[in-house]
């Protein structure tokens, strides 16, 4: 047996690794930067995790949650590895506990919060820990945070490009679960990466089953048929601590052990509630997608979100957090047409609290630009007719068939219909008043205050944003113009075929 599959009996009791892991593993034990796309449960953070061991080092790790963090070193603990982290939040016994281990070289993983590696300390601290040749890597972990083209972006991951000049020769592996080609070649050049190793992993998950549809004004019923169908755990995201809060309760109302799990709780509430998640048989957690979260479980049968996700690589990443024991394990998406509404104005004002702190206003526009178009293509995956797989991997740069497995593959072929005479009256519609937002534009079209009409007209204008015969504007006002294809399609239309 190999030193690396001894060493990862000795600390984990795995026999053998996942896909993808030796090469990385490899990379930065012969020294050599690296970025590593693994998928969620890909088992990413045992690629800076295990270096550390084998040499008997330390490894930095750059994390953008204090939770993630926390989550971490709690594993690690567990498994008799010895971690601390740094960050704010921190009480000053720990810090000084921290700060003596790291000194006295009795830590492997150091849980770094970015902001940390402004200050002039820790700076000189792991200097001094590198001069000595104990520094084995520095590892930023959530990498994709660090471009705008990512679906997390962190301004205070842009000041990460200084890791490399901090540490000279000691190899720095950056690791996401999932990033477009354009993000990783964002990585690689903000974090100044030297010939490094690239190792990207399918995120193809052949025992999940995508589910996306239409949000009924009680969804209730919805929810308790899909906890019926699952198995083991179940994961459910809502988008604000109020309806996290909500919902748990109306699910412990049908006897449901639902927990709520949200970044306004304590931390002591947050680590009860992820250990009963561990814990417990049947559990339903019931978190916010913005508070992310290390569940160290295999059999999460459900994961279900309660509105539509922001982004379709965040929502691959969550997700991925069903069936990792490789069992069937269903993904619902339960949305509505206003959602994108509503995190449009959940973006505008993180944006102004954002520049409240200091970035530029041209760049909180282009932010907001960027999630703008990142919430349609989201959309366009719930709203299309292609299979959510393919669909959903297609924004990540990857090409798969149909999976035969999604709600859209099950549907066999749907009736489609000509919308092209319903199209040329938006079109004309949005001729006349160019400029015209979303929701008026649906309410002058339907003669009948009918709200199921008037929902059929929004829909056809979102198809035709898709089709980019309209642009939408930007700003979350859902501003409609006519594209230059739209004015040819006024005077020569074609066939435009929809499942209606
Ligand atoms: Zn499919």
């Amino acid at each position: 047996m190999d030193s690396l599959v001894a060493a990862l009996q000795q600390h984990y009791g795995w026999d053998g690794f996942r896909p993808g892991q030796r090469p990385v593993l490899e990379a930065i034990l012969a020294g050599q930067d690296a970025l590593a796309v693994l998928p969620t449960g890909g088992g990413k953070s045992l690629c800076y995790q295990l270096p550390a061991l084998v040499r008997d080092g330390l490894v930095v790790v750059i994390s953008p949650l204090v939770a993630l963090m926390e989550d971490q070193v709690m594993q690690l603990q567990r498994r008799a590895i010895p971690a601390a982290c740094l960050h704010a939040g921190l009480d000053p016994a720990r810090r000084r506990d921290a700060l003596t281990r790291l000194r006295d070289h009795r830590l492997r993983l150091l849980y770094l919060a970015p902001e940390r590696l402004q200050g002039e300390g820790t700076r000189q601290l792991l200097e001094d820990i590198a001069s000595q040749g104990k520094l084995v890597a520095l590892a930023v972990d959530e990498a994709h945070c660090i471009s705008a083209w990512g679906h997390d972006f962190r301004p205070d991951y842009r000041r990460l490009g200084q890791v490399r000049r901090l540490c000279p020769g000691v190899p720095v592996v950056a690791l996401s679960a999932t990033a477009a080609p354009r993000v990783r070649a964002d990585i690689i050049r903000l974090l100044g990466l030297q010939r490094p190793l690239v190792q990207v992993c399918s995120a193809k998950r052949s025992n999940l089953r995508y589910a996306m549809r239409r949000r009924s004004k009680d969804p209730l019923p919805d929810v308790l048929a899909a906890l019926k169908r699952s198995r083991g755990a179940t994961l459910i995201y809502a988008r604000t601590r109020r309806s996290v809060e909500h919902w748990a309760e109306m699910l412990q109302a049908e006897n449901i052990s639902a927990t709520p799990y949200h970044a306004g709780l304590d931390p002591e509430a947050r680590q009860q509630a992820l250990a009963g998640f561990i814990d417990q048989e049947q559990p339903v957690l019931v978190a916010t997608v913005a508070f992310g979260m290390g569940v160290d479980r295999g059999d999460v049968g459900l994961v279900l979100h309660l509105n539509l996700p922001a982004t379709p690589e965040g929502y691959l990443q969550e997700s991925g957090r069903a069936g990792r024991d490789g069992l069937p394990a269903e993904c619902l998406v339960l949305f509505s047409p206003g959602d994108r509404k509503k995190l449009g104005w959940a973006m505008q004002a993180s944006a102004r609290n954002e520049t409240a702190s200091g970035s530029s206003i041209s760049q909180q526009h282009e932010r907001l630009e960027l999630a703008q178009q990142q919430l349609r293509r989201m959309e366009a995956v719930a709203e299309g007719a292609m299979c959510r797989e393919q669909a959903l991997l297609l924004t990540v740069g990857e090409l798969v068939p149909p999976c035969g497995r999604c709600d859209r593959c099950q549907q066999g072929d749907r009736s489609l219909r000509d919308w092209s005479q319903q199209a040329l009256t938006v079109l004309e519609a949005i001729d006349e008043g160019s400029g015209v937002d979303l929701s008026s534009l649906s309410s002058n079209l339907s003669t009948e205050t009918s709200q199921s009409r008037q929902e059929r007209w929004g829909w056809l204008a979102r198809r035709l944003v898709q089709e980019e015969l309209i642009r939408e504007s930007n700003d979350g006002a859902q501003r409609l113009y006519l594209r230059d294809s739209g004015r040819c399609y006024l005077r020569q239309p074609w066939p435009l075929h929809y499942a209606a």
